[in-house]
């Protein structure tokens, strides 16, 4: 049985199970640190992101120090997820990580192997490397002005690029445009609900010593969150 510094000795079975769970059922993501964006101060309107911010687009975050990290979805118990996703609330979920990850409040998991539909809408700036959208695309589906479909010969993209170019003439500056494309799920982390959770094993130890538990957090997707603090959900 694996074991490492937050597993000597005697630890409850009970630790040693979900730490076994989460490494053996997990799933993989990139795990990103979230801060706050400096661009809140600079702005005339302090406390208010810049819009045009290129670090954190205005949503007063960015995010930094890429890792790949093992998480598993579990329930409100801890133990391994059998309802679907999605119940707790609309784009919600519950998922646990090892200690060793100190994941906070406000940080991005993508999950590389998994994909989802998205949808957003753009006003052509006619950029040069071709218009940018909100995440890199995985599959493009379809792209549509109002209900007209432009044809999949009238532009190109690249997987894993956010690029989108349309060939010249399709679209004229400022005119809007959908895009429904295939993305790597994307969740920020909204609650930590035993953020302070640990054991205290005795076990060949003088002392008792405090050992971190795997930790639980509440994500949601980010599409689906509020942009600034203090905008309803
Ligand atoms: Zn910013």
């Amino acid at each position: 049985m694996a074991t490492n510094k937050f597993m000597r000795g005697r630890v409850d079975l009970y630790v040693k199970e979900i730490y076994n769970f989460v490494e053996q059922r997990g799933v993989l993501a990139i795990w990103e640190k979230a801060t706050l964006c400096s661009c809140q101060v600079e702005n005339e309107r302090e406390t208010m992101p810049d819009y045009n911010c290129p670090a954190c687009h205005g949503k007063g975050y960015f995010y930094f120090d890429p890792q790949q990290v093992n998480v598993a979805f579990t329930n409100v118990a801890g133990q391994k997820e059998q309802t679907p996703i999605g119940l707790l609330d609309v784009g919600t979920a519950l998922v646990t990580a090892n200690p060793e990850y100190k994941i906070g409040f406000r940080d991005r998991l993508t999950f590389i192997d998994s994909e989802t539909s998205y949808s957003e809408v753009r006003r052509y700036e006619g950029r040069i490397g071709g218009e940018l959208l909100n995440y890199p695309i995985h599959e493009m589906i379809a792209v549509y002005k109002r209900n007209i479909e432009i044809p999949s010969s009238e532009y190109t993209w690249e997987a894993g690029k956010r690029e989108l170019k349309f060939n010249e003439g399709v679209l004229n500056y400022g005119e809007g445009f959908s895009v429904l494309y295939r993305i790597r799920p994307v969740y920020i982390v909204i609650d930590i609900p035993h953020e302070l959770r640990g054991t205290y094993v005795k076990f060949q130890h003088k002392v008792d010593t405090y050992y971190p538990l795997p930790r639980q957090y509440m994500i949601k997707r980010e599409d689906l969150l509020p942009y600034s603090r203090g905008q309803l959900l």
